[in-house]
C-alpha cells in the first residue's frame, strides 16, 4: 500500500461529492485526511464519513493547502476558478466538469482505455463526460481488436446527470403527476416525470446538443482516434439513476458476435448480461450502485455485414464520474499489481 493520500472534496455536497464519499467510504482506498468544499451556501452544515460528522467548508484560496487531491465536482465554472490554486498549492485537481476536457495540455483519462496519459498531467486531469466513460469502457477493448470505422449512438440518460435538484425535481414531479397536479419544471426546461425529450444541454450550430458533441470530441482524445466517426442522438429520461446506451458499430471488417462477446466478456470494468432464453438484458436497475458497465444484445446488424449492435447500462454517478475519478487517483497513488 503507498502513502496515504490527502483528498479534499469540491461539490461534497451534490450528487457526484455523495458518490465519491461513498466510494472513499467502500473502497480500501489508503485516506490520511479528507477535506469537505462546497459553496457558502453549505457553509455550517455537515456531512457524514465513516460514522463521522464532517464540516463543510465555503471553498476558499488556502483550502488546498495541506492536500494531494482535489476531487472537484462543482461544474465547470468553479473547477476554472479554482484550478490555479489548486496546482500552486500543489495538489491535483481530477475534474469531473467539461472545463479543461479538450484542452491539449490535459490528460482526459478513462483508467480501462488510456491509463498511461494520465502520467502526463501538469496538476490537472479531467475526468471524461459520463456517457462517453460509459461507451468507451466497452467499445475499446473491440476497437484494439479490429478498428472501428464508425459509432451511430442513442442515448437514454437519467435524471441524476444533471444533479441532485434534477433527483429532487424526479421525485416532488413523479408524486405530483400520480396525484393528478400540475408538473412545474424548474431545473428542466420541460417536464420529466413520466416524460421525456432530446437532451437539454446547449444546442450548437450543427443542431448537434452540447452532449452529443461531447461523445464525438471526447472518445476521439480518450481512445486517441481523431478520425473515429460519431453520430449521437442523447435523450434524457425519466430515470433516477443510470444510463443507457444503444450503439452500433462498423468496423473495419466483419466482426465475429461470439468474438466480441467473449473479448466483452474479459474486459475490465465490464460485465456481460444476456439471457436470450428469457430476453434479459442490462437494465438501469441492474447496474445503479455497481462499478462495471453492462453490455448484452450483441448482435449482428443485419443491415451491415461489418456492423455490430448492442446496448448497455452504466451508473454514470459511479462510473462515469466519481468511480473513474477515484481509480485515477490510484492509479497514480497506490501501486499497481505487476503485470506479465
Ligand atoms: P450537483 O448535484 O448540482 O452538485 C453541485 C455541487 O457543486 C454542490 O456540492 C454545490 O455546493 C457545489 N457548488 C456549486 N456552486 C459552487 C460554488 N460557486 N463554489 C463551490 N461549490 C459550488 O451536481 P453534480 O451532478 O454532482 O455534478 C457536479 C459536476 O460533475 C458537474 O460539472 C457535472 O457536469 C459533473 N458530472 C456529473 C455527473 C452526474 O451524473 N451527475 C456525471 C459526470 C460529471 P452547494 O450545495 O453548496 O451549492
Amino acid at each position: 500500500m503507498g502513502r496515504e493520500q490527502r483528498v479534499a472534496i469540491l461539490g461534497a455536497t451534490g450528487a457526484v461529492g455523495a458518490e465519491l464519499l461513498t466510494l472513499l467510504e467502500e473502497r480500501s482506498f489508503p485516506l490520511a485526511s479528507l477535506k469537505l468544499l462546497a459553496s457558502p451556501r453549505s457553509a455550517g452544515t455537515y456531512l457524514t464519513f465513516k460514522g463521522e460528522r464532517i464540516p463543510v467548508e465555503p471553498v476558499s484560496e488556502t483550502a488546498f493547502r495541506g492536500v494531494d487531491w482535489v476531487l472537484a465536482s462543482a461544474g465547470a465554472t468553479v473547477s476554472k476558478t479554482w484550478a490555479k490554486a489548486v496546482v500552486e498549492a500543489g495538489a491535483v485537481m481530477v475534474d469531473n466538469s467539461s472545463a479543461f476536457r479538450m484542452d491539449p495540455e490535459v490528460p482526459l483519462v478513462v483508467p480501462e482505455v488510456n491509463p498511461q496519459d494520465a502520467l502526463r498531467h501538469q496538476g490537472i486531469i479531467a475526468n471524461p463526460n459520463c456517457t462517453t466513460i460509459l461507451m468507451c469502457v466497452v467499445i475499446y477493448p473491440l476497437h484494439k481488436r479490429i478498428p472501428i470505422r464508425r459509432v451511430v449512438a442513442a442515448t437514454y440518460q437519467s435524471a441524476s446527470g444533471a444533479g441532485a435538484r434534477a433527483m429532487q425535481e424526479l421525485r416532488d414531479q413523479s408524486r405530483a403527476y400520480l396525484e393528478g397536479k400540475p408538473l412545474e419544471p424548474r431545473v428542466f426546461p420541460y417536464p420529466i416525470a413520466f416524460n421525456l425529450f432530446p437532451h437539454n444541454s446547449p444546442l450548437q450550430e450543427n443542431g448537434y446538443c452540447q452532449e452529443e458533441m461531447k461523445m464525438v470530441n471526447e472518445s476521439r482524445k480518450i481512445m486517441g482516434s481523431p478520425n473515429l466517426r460519431l453520430t449521437a442522438t442523447c435523450v434524457r429520461v425519466p430515470l433516477m439513476r443510470a444510463h443507457a446506451e444503444a450503439l452500433n458499430l462498423e468496423f473495419e471488417q466483419p466482426f465475429p458476435v461470439e468474438q466480441a462477446r467473449q473479448i466483452l466478456a474479459e474486459a475490465p470494468g465490464v460485465v456481460l448480461l444476456e439471457d436470450w432464453q428469457q430476453n434479459r438484458f442490462p437494465m438501469p436497475i441492474d447496474v445503479s450502485g455497481k462499478d462495471d458497465v453492462a453490455v448484452g444484445r450483441i448482435r449482428q446488424d443485419i443491415s451491415e455485414p461489418k456492423a455490430l449492435e448492442l446496448w448497455l447500462c452504466g451508473d454514470q454517478i459511479r462510473k462515469g464520474a466519481a468511480l473513474n475519478a477515484i481509480q485515477i487517483v490510484e492509479l497514480l497513488s497506490v501501486p499497481q499489481p505487476v503485470t506479465a
